[in-house]
């Protein structure tokens, strides 16, 4: 089998707390063969050598709140058909992986189209990051995310439809528990999943192996579903210390989407409605104190975005959500970690992903400056590997022509120049 050489780099492999420079990788299949410093390597004439001219080489970024079929659409254009949303959410799914994120959890989607996709890429039949997807989020009758308005009631038919989403294939079980920005009539801290709701659920994925995720807005709702044994709470616009305490005590993982509301005038440009928009802006002050509560608590942080678009000014959700953390003081190398070993060891998989080591796959990305002395460097990726397959490479010198190369480029650069913030929908 070939092997692939990444000579001339940067390693920070989430391990070391500091650069190892001159370092080369080899790959071979789908895994680091081999690290270590240049004059230890020897090269096979037969290795396809990639230059990375000194970048930084860190491990591929995870977007641990992603929707792949949300879109903001005008009332007046109607639903999509589910082949549009499939269509619509492959092509989110590339763009993302493009940027360099090779991993998604996926907390809410539609008709079965994650887990297509899933496999699809899984299998090997497309090319795409790694998805997690919780398949439909379970919502009571009325609730937030409730299709049409059609949920559950009741703990038996929260373990019913927790048991359904697992048999259709979850990796993890997503519940709605408290109302959110895109509903109407309900407030953030209108509990809308009972605690006999939520247990049910949480105890049916545990004992089928997965992890739950909680849209949580309220700090009351955020103690009981502590208290109930779920393992990641989303958004908690309102979070206050004593709420944090017991996430923490319980060891759950917060997955605060601080660019939901750090930036309304975003959602204004990519078309949320004017009473959510309003929604934003009043959850702005609580959700900022929530998280820079967490911070100095230090309670565990998976970094997700929640943002219907992949690029932002020209970069990703999750590195603008790791903007939004270091304004609050958050270091650079833990956002990375957030990012990275975080969710790796939420899903059990760091023997495999998170950090750069030999054995592990080949999930990774370079940017030209140091990552760890700021953030905002992420948004410059210059090469992306998933699986040992080069996915961009506007780094090197190398003939091979990478996977991604042409179309989303193109689109990337347009969406740079003019400064765009459209919504992918509108192209
Ligand atoms: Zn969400």
């Amino acid at each position: 089998m070939n092997r692939i050489a990444l000579t001339h780099l940067r390693l920070l492999d989430g391990v070391t707390r500091e650069a190892q420079d001159d370092v080369v990788l080899i790959i071979q299949g789908k895994r680091i063969a081999w690290i270590g410093p240049r004059d230890a390597c020897s090269l096979h004439c037969s290795d396809r050598v990639y230059d990375l001219q000194g970048a930084y080489v860190l491990p591929g970024l995870w977007d641990m709140h992603s929707h792949l079929d949300f879109r903001l659409i005008p009332d007046s254009a109607g639903q999509p058909s589910l082949a549009e949303s499939t269509l619509f959410a492959y092509r989110r799914a590339l763009t993302c992986l493009d940027a360099g994120v090779t991993s998604l959890r996926v907390v809410g989607t539609q008709g079965g189209l994650d887990f297509a996709l899933r496999d699809g890429i899984n299998c090997g039949e497309y090319l795409g990051p790694r998805i997690f997807t919780a398949g439909p989020g379970l919502a009571s009758t009325g609730g937030h995310g409730a299709i049409q308005g059609q949920g559950y009631d009741g703990p038996y038919e929260f373990r019913r439809a927790a048991r359904d989403v697992v048999y259709q294939g979850a990796d993890l079980v997503k519940v709605m528990v408290t109302g959110g920005i895109v509903g109407r009539h309900e407030a953030f801290d209108a509990l809308q999943t009972m605690g006999d709701e939520v247990q049910a659920a949480v105890e049916v994925a545990h004992l089928w192996g997965r992890h739950v995720a909680g849209h949580i807005a309220s700090a009351q709702a955020a103690v009981m579903c502590a208290e109930l044994g779920m393992d990641t709470i989303e958004h908690g616009y309102a979070l206050d210390r004593h709420a944090l305490q017991v996430m923490k005590d319980h060891g759950v993982i917060y997955v605060p989407t601080l660019v939901v509301t750090d930036d309304p005038s975003y959602w204004s440009e990519v078309g949320l409605p004017d009473w959510a928009v309003t929604k934003v802006k009043q959850a702005a002050k609580s959700h900022r104190r929530a998280v820079e509560t967490a911070l100095e608590m230090g309670v565990p942080i998976a970094l997700g975005s929640d943002l219907p678009t992949p690029f932002v000014n020209g970069t990703i959700g999750v590195v603008r959500e790791m903007e939004a953390l270091a304004k609050l003081g958050a270091a650079p190398r833990d956002l990375i970690v957030w990012a990275t070993q975080t969710p790796a060891l939420l899903f059990g998989l760091a023997r495999d992903l998170g950090t750069l080591e030999t054995g592990k796959l080949a999930d990774l990305i370079a940017v030209p400056q140091d990552p760890y002395s700021a953030v905002r460097h992420l948004n410059d990726v210059r090469f992306v590997m998933k699986d040992g397959r080069v996915i961009r490479d506007i780094l090197t010198n190398s003939a091979g022509s990478p996977l991604l190369a042409g179309y989303l480029e193109h689109e990337r650069k347009e969406r740079v120049e003019h400064g765009s913030r459209k919504d992918d929908s509108c192209l």
